[in-house]
C-alpha cells in the first residue's frame, strides 16, 4: 500500500517540502506520497487524529504548529523536548514521536563550510523558535561563546537560562551588536527580516563585521539577503538557508526510511524551483 508522508502549517502553500521529498521518493523507486495540509491552529488536533485514522507513516509541522504540536504526541526525543519544538514526526508502530532536526540541520549544513566550531565566537541574531534550536544544538556542540543579540533583549536572556547546555553567553541588543560584530567569527542570522517580498531590510548594521567572518542567513528565499550580500562585499564568507532547509529535510527523511538521502539532489531541486544557481554563496 502507498505510504502516506504530509507536511502541517498555516499558510503551507509556500513550503518547498512536498517538491523535495516527493522528488526521493520517486528516485528511490518508493510506493510513497507527500503532501502539503493548511492546518489551522484550532484544527490542529483534529488534524492529528485524521493522520492517526488514516495510519500516516509520517509528517513534518511548520509555523504556528511547532511547539502546540507536543501534547498531541505520543513521545518526543530528549533534544526536541529541550527546544520545546517538534518539526518531524515519525510515525514508530501507532506511536507518533516528534524530532526536531531544525538544529542539527543547520549544524550539518555549517560543517560543510567549517569542520569544527569548538574554538569559535558566534554571534546569534534572533531569539525566536528557529534561533533556538541553533542556539541548543551549537551549545551542545561548546563552542567558545555564543551571544544572542534580538530586538526584544529579553527574549535572548530567556533562551540563554532555558538552555540545558553550559556555554558562555550574553544577551545583546542589536546595535550594542554591531558595536562589536569584529569580535565574531560567525555570525548566525535567523530573524525573517530580509526574506521575500521585504528583501530591503535588514536587522542590523553590519559595518564592524571582520572580513573572514562566516556569516549565515537562514532566509533562502532570497537566495542571497541584503544582510548577506553586504556581508559577501565586505569580504566575509557566506552561506544561504539553503543548506539548513535541505539537510532538516535528510535528516527527516532518513528518520522515516532508514535512506540516507543525495542532499546534492536535493539542494539542486530546490535551486531549481527557486530560480537560483548553485554558485550563489560562494
Ligand atoms: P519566530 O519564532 O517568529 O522568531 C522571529 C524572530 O525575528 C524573533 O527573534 C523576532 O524578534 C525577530 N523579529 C521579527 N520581526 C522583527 C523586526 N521587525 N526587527 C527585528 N527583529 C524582528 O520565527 P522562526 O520560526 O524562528 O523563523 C525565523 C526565520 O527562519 C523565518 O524566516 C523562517 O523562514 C526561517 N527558517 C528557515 C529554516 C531553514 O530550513 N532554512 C528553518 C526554520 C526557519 P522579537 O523577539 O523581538 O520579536
Amino acid at each position: 500500500m502507498k505510504k502516506l508522508y504530509a507536511v502541517l502549517g498555516d499558510p503551507i502553500g509556500q513550503s518547498m517540502s512536498p517538491i523535495m521529498h516527493n522528488d526521493l521518493f520517486s528516485y528511490y523507486q518508493m510506493d510513497a506520497a507527500y503532501h502539503p495540509f493548511q492546518v489551522k491552529s484550532e484544527d490542529l488536533k483534529a488534524a492529528i487524529l485524521g493522520l492517526r485514522a488514516i495510519g500516516i507513516s509520517g509528517f513534518n509541522v511548520t509555523v504556528p504548529h511547532k511547539s502546540t504540536i507536543i501534547p498531541l504526541l505520543d513521545g518526543v526525543d530528549e533534544l526536541a523536548m529541550s527546544i520545546g519544538a517538534v518539526n518531524t514526526v515519525v510515525n514508530e508502530d501507532g506511536r507518533f514521536v516528534g524530532y526536531n532536526t531544525d538544529g542539527l540541520g543547520f549544524l550539518k549544513g555549517l560543517s560543510t563550510y567549517l569542520p569544527s566550531i569548538s574554538d569559535r565566537k558566534v554571534l546569534v541574531i534572533g531569539a525566536g523558535g528557529a534561533a533556538r534550536a541553533i542556539y541548543f544544538t551549537l551549545a551542545y556542540n561548546k563552542p567558545q561563546v555564543i551571544d544572542i543579540a534580538n530586538r526584544t533583549i529579553e527574549k535572548a536572556e530567556e533562551l540563554i537560562e532555558a538552555c540545558p547546555f553550559e556555554v558562555s553567553s550574553r544577551a545583546l541588543a542589536l546595535n550594542d551588536a554591531n558595536n562589536h560584530l569584529e569580535d565574531y567569527d560567525v555570525i548566525i542570522q535567523t530573524t525573517m527580516i530580509g526574506m521575500s517580498p521585504k528583501v530591503l531590510e535588514q536587522p542590523l548594521m553590519i559595518t564592524n563585521l571582520n572580513p573572514h567572518a562566516l556569516v549565515c542567513d537562514i532566509i533562502y528565499n532570497p537566495l542571497e539577503t541584503k544582510l548577506l550580500k553586504e556581508a559577501r562585499q565586505r569580504g566575509a564568507t557566506t552561506q544561504n538557508g539553503l543548506d539548513m532547509f535541505v539537510y532538516q529535510g535528510a535528516l527527516a527523511f532518513e528518520k522515516w526510511t532508514g535512506i540516507t538521502p543525495d542532499v546534492q539532489r536535493m539542494k539542486e531541486n530546490v535551486l531549481k524551483q527557486l530560480g537560483g544557481t548553485q554558485n550563489v554563496n560562494r
